[in-house]
């Protein structure tokens, strides 16, 4: 058997991120198309007992560094980890999440083993025996289908709720490899948690987001009242967060976060390039905008075109009654 297509299994504070569950899922079937064994890369603290649960989600061996060093994510650390790791075991193929983590990461590791890394991807195939991923260009302007063919491993950073996440339990061999994190010259002070009932905004299903027709942070409260009956994450405009109503862990877009949720319902946004790099790849999207001409409704699935103010307490209580 071939040397193995590489799931990074990404985890904070103990629970793996649900990207991971996903490439596991879809790193199935490109494993079974290949012939290769499908492999987790678990590291940091006291993190063992999690290999069981990307058995869960078909791996056939998961990789575990569990050391006292690694408790929190440091670049230095996990890239001197991760990079030991893959040229001790050469796989073929290194995927992850393409979160902040994962971003971070992945450039960190391609530059150290000097390999070919495809960023923010939004598919994944086999043609001609090799792995090649769709990415945008020109901040989601045109999508290009790249393939590395000479590099090994291959590396590419996937998007959240790009795949679906099936389980799949296998009992997966545990491999526990006792690598060294080596010099880490980032020193980490303090960690500031934002506790949220609602989903992280790059894994949310579904995302409510508001922009500068919002007109005051007060009224993100209508936004919030949605989001609670759909179970969504609420989700900002750069103009929404530049104007100080919502923090900066909100923002969608080129300089924000970038989402591929099921549902996006963008409110009072009237879809700049720079949003759209960010939400684009959302599998159906819903503006809400008094403009008929605003440029959302080009790249919208469906278009209400109307004032938010009235369209939103309307849309949550038809929702309610779902
Ligand atoms: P506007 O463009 O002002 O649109 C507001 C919309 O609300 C209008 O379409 C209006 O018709 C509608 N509206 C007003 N009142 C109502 C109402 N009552 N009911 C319904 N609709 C209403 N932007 C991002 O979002 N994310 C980024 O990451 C980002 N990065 C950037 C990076 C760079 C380098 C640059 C130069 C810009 C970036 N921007 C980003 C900014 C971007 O260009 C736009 O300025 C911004 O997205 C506009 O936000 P908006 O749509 O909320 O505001």
């Amino acid at each position: 058997m071939a040397k193995g297509i590489w799931v990074f299994a990404e985890q904070l504070g103990g629970q793996i991120k649900k990207v991971s569950f996903e490439l596991l899922s879809e790193g199935r079937k490109a494993a079974d198309q290949l012939g290769e064994e499908l492999c987790a890369v678990l590291v940091g603290k006291d993190v063992t007992g999690l290999a069981e649960s990307l058995g869960e989600y078909s791996a056939d061996k998961v990789y575990v560094v569990d050391s006292d060093a690694l408790e929190n994510y440091t670049t230095d650390g996990y890239t001197n980890v991760v990079a030991d790791l893959i040229k001790q075991y050469e796989p073929s193929a290194f995927l992850l999440g393409c979160t902040v983590t994962g971003r971070d990461l992945a450039a960190q590791v391609a530059q150290r083993l000097q390999t070919g890394l495809m960023t923010d991807c939004t598919a994944m195939e086999i043609a001609d025996g090799q792995l090649v991923f769709t990415r945008p260009l020109y901040a989601g302007k045109v999508f290009v289908k790249a393939a590395c063919p000479e590099a090994r491993p291959v590396m590419a950073t996937i998007r959240p709720n790009t795949f679906a996440a099936v389980a799949n339990p296998k009992s997966a061999e545990v491999v526990k490899v006792d690598a060294n994190a080596g010099d880490i010259r980032q020193v980490i002070k303090d960690i500031v948690r934002q506790v949220s009932e609602r989903p992280e905004l790059t894994e949310a299903d579904i995302i409510v987001s508001g922009g500068r027709g919002m007109k005051g942070p007060e009224n993100f409260g209508i936004l919030e009242e949605l989001a609670d009956v759909l179970g969504a994450a609420v989700g900002a405009s750069r103009a929404a967060v530049d104007a100080g109503w919502v923090s900066h862990s909100f923002q969608v877009g080129q300089t924000g976060k970038t989402v591929s949720p099921v549902l996006y319902i963008a409110c009072g946004i009237s879809g700049a390039i720079q949003h759209l790099a960010g939400m684009s790849s959302a599998k159906c999207i819903v503006a809400i905008n008094k403009d008929e001409e605003a440029n959302i409704f080009k790249v919208a699935d469906y278009g209400i075109v109307g004032d938010l103010f009235e369209v939103v307490p309307i849309l949550k209580e038809e929702l309610k009654k779902v």
